[in-house]
């Protein structure tokens, strides 16, 4: 079926439908039911083919969405998925977890003109799964070997960005990665109610059909050495993600009932995955999640769907400032979530977090109001398990990998020359998180598909050298 665009004017926006939050509290599948055809051919069909398309402006992958949201609405389906699919290596990842809210969605004239956005994310991810049930995702098989190497440190989606790409291209192309399984915080920290964990395996699977090697168990820096691994490799690519929970820094924080965001998450991930994990369970407790962000959204979502007693989230600043996407703020009250904003944590006892109500004050170097205690106004939230989810920061990557010349910021994060991605050492290229910081997945892909054309520069100029 063909549809005409520009029909934003008489279609509503609708967004898939979500299960039904009691539904949702009893397992870890994905929330979103997701579009069928004609749904997705609709909803493409309210955009506006904006000549300066402003959702593909702030896209940090530039996918072409009016080209691909035109050929969903007039059902050249096979069509779309190859204009989806040049742009981005995991777009029906991206469909489902990225904040379009924050991105494209957000920046769609039609949001700007209160006509409610056209719904990217939800047609992006219909797009590729169609294409998946037609036998259209391929392997990405090069067409002849380079007789050259790259070793890739880490395995979360800038480093299997890179990895898809370089392989293309006939690249020999190795994974290493210290967990078990391949896909980072897709596999390990994203839960499964985003981002269920077959279609991060499915992914895996491709890669390895192209001849993608992966390593599993290796920490370079500890069982490996990074020396060794660059005599190894033609080139080599930093990709270790940002791990290292900033501290709550109370009194109490050591208690044993006080647990770190990630290593709460990865425990139940590894159950969805079919570990036999019994430790982390918020089963009949009184949680209490500290923090504002994306990854407490997650905390508290998870402990809701262990069966927990009561789950509160602690935020010192209000819902306007908090710095967790609203959408999963909406789901996890949905979901009964309770949150006590403008409250600070002053320490943490057997019986609970004794906190603070807050103010918010003068506005600080980024702008925001800054939180200020209001006297006398302490109270205790009973929790029989406290989670920190503060955010993360970089490893201190030089010590761990013998390397005192790989340049860093003053907050950990490896330095790259923005030209050719590569970072203080020769040969030994940097992308994602531990660029940016904590990101997202997104930006991530973004830089493993940058990476891997600087290091095919860079490969190739050095093998045209010595051929002089
Ligand atoms: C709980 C949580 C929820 C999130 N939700 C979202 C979301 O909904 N949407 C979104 O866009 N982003 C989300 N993010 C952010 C997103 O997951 C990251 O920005 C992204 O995964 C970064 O990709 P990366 O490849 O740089 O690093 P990672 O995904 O962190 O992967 C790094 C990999 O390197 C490995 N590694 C590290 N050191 C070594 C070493 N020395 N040797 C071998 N291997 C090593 C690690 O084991 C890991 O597998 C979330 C993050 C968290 C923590
Ligand atoms: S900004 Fe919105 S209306 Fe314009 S091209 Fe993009 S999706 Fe279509």
């Amino acid at each position: 079926m063909t549809r005409k665009m520009l029909q934003f004017t008489h279609l509503p926006q609708r967004q898939p439908d979500k299960r039904a939050a009691a539904l949702r509290r009893g397992d870890f599948h994905e929330i979103s039911l997701g579009f069928d055809e004609t749904r997705a051919g609709d909803q493409s069909s309210r955009c506006e083919q904006c000549g300066i398309p402003f959702c593909s402006l702030h896209c940090p992958v530039g996918n072409n969405i009016p080209d691909w949201l035109m050929l969903v609405a007039q059902g050249r389906m096979e069509e779309a998925y190859a204009a989806s699919s040049a742009t981005n290596t995991f777009p029906e990842i991206c469909g489902r977890i990225c904040p379009q809210d924050r991105l494209c969605e957000g920046s769609c004239v039609l949001e700007q003109s209160s006509h409610d956005s056209v719904t990217i994310g939800a047609v992006e991810k219909h797009i590729t799964e169609h294409a998946f049930t037609q036998g259209w995702v391929k392997p990405g098989l090069p067409l002849s070997e380079l007789g050259h190497s790259v070793g890739i440190i880490g395995g979360g989606p800038a480093g299997l960005a890179a990895a898809e790409a370089l392989r293309r291209r006939g690249y020999g192309v190795t994974v290493y990665d210290r967990h078990d399984r391949m896909g980072g915080l897709m596999i390990y920290g994203i839960p499964g109610f985003k981002l269920e964990k077959p279609v991060v395996e499915r992914r895996i699977r491709l890669m390895e059909d192209a001849g993608v090697v992966f390593v599993t168990g290796v920490e370079i820096g500890k069982t490996q050495s990074f020396a060794e691994l660059r005599a190894r490799h033609d080139a080599v690519l930093i990709a270790t993600g940002v791990y290292k929970a900033k501290p709550l820094g109370l009194p109490g924080a050591e208690r044993p009932h006080v647990h770190a965001a990630l290593d709460y998450l990865i425990a139940q991930n590894r159950r969805d995955l079919g570990d036999a994990v019994a430790e982390l369970d918020a089963k009949g407790k009184d949680v209490v999640v500290i923090g504002g962000g994306d990854t407490a959204m997650d905390c508290v979502r998870t402990a809701i769907r262990q069966g927990a007693k009561s789950v509160k989230c602690l935020y010192r600043r209000d819902r306007a400032n908090m710095p967790g996407s609203k959408r999963e703020v909406a789901h996890a009250e949905e979901e009964g979530v309770e949150f006590v904003w403008m409250a600070a944590p002053e320490s943490i006892s057997a019986e609970g977090v004794r906190a603070n109500r807050m103010h918010l004050g003068m506005p600080d170097a980024s702008g925001r109001q800054s939180p200020v205690v209001i006297a006398g106004s302490a109270f205790t939230l009973p929790a029989d398990m406290v989670i920190a989810a503060l955010g993360f920061d970089a490893e201190d990557v030089p010590t761990l990998f013998a390397a005192p010349d790989l340049a860093v910021s003053r907050w950990g994060t490896v330095e790259i020359d923005p030209q050719t991605q590569m970072t203080s050492l020769d040969g030994v290229f940097a992308a994602g998180d531990i660029v940016r910081g904590a990101s997202l997945v997104v930006w991530a892909i973004k830089d493993g598909r940058d990476c891997a054309q600087a290091i095919h520069r860079y490969v190739s100029a050095k093998t045209a050298q010595a051929a002089e």
